[in-house]
């Protein structure tokens, strides 16, 4: 058994995606090795993180301000939101420089498996509530093309048809292939799957 203070970071990082001890091992030996700089480096970013970054309170990405930037200009067409997964998700289709309007954040997908009421994490209340009050006129479902993304997908249209008929909700074009990451997808590929996304109405 490690020292105390060496066993704690283990374990911190083993608690990150795709980390385990052994690696977890690796990072803390590497910061022991390094001297005190790049730890204390590393540490004050941590804690710049936790006391600087939010959640935006319109479209739950994280950002150093609410509203963030991307909610905030007013040059953006306020009637058009993209729904993403994740936060990379909004990045990536960010490099694109094919989309103009507004985004909002789930912070996950519907497990497939999983009861609806599993879905109170998910920001999915919040996105059917804009829909309505900020008078949105075309919602884009830019979700993973995987068994996930296509459970939230469907229950997503669901739900905001339900509320609002008249909405409509259009999806990426087929062409990112199936079970891919769209984070990682190049941006000639998302660029085209936006610009051919196709519509239920
Ligand atoms: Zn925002």
């Amino acid at each position: 058994m490690y020292s105390k203070p060496i066993e704690n970071l283990i374990r911190a990082f083993s608690h990150l995606p795709g980390v385990g001890r052994r690696t977890a091992e690796r990072y803390v030996f590497h910061l022991l090795k390094a001297g005190k700089k790049d730890p204390a480096e590393l540490a004050l970013a941590i804690k710049n993180l936790i006391t600087t970054v939010k959640s935006c309170a319109i479209c739950f990405d994280f950002s150093d301000r609410s509203p963030c930037a991307i909610c905030a200009d007013t040059k953006r067409n306020a009637k058009q939101i993209c729904v993403v997964a994740e936060s990379q998700d909004l990045q990536a289709i960010e490099r694109t420089n094919m989309y103009t309007g507004r985004y909002h954040i789930l912070r996950g997908l519907v497990e497939t498996d999983a009861l609806i009421s599993d879905e109170n994490t998910l920001k999915i209340p919040e996105l059917v509530a804009r829909a309505k009050s900020e008078g949105i006129t075309e919602i884009i479902l830019a979700l993973n093309p995987d068994l996930q993304g296509e459970t939230t997908a469907l229950y997503l249209e669901k739900e905001l048809k339900t509320t609002n008929p008249e909405l409509t909700i259009t999806r990426l074009a087929r062409g990112l292939p199936m079970g891919s990451d769209l984070q990682y997808a190049d941006e000639i590929t998302l660029s085209s799957a936006l610009k051919h996304r196709t519509g239920s109405n």
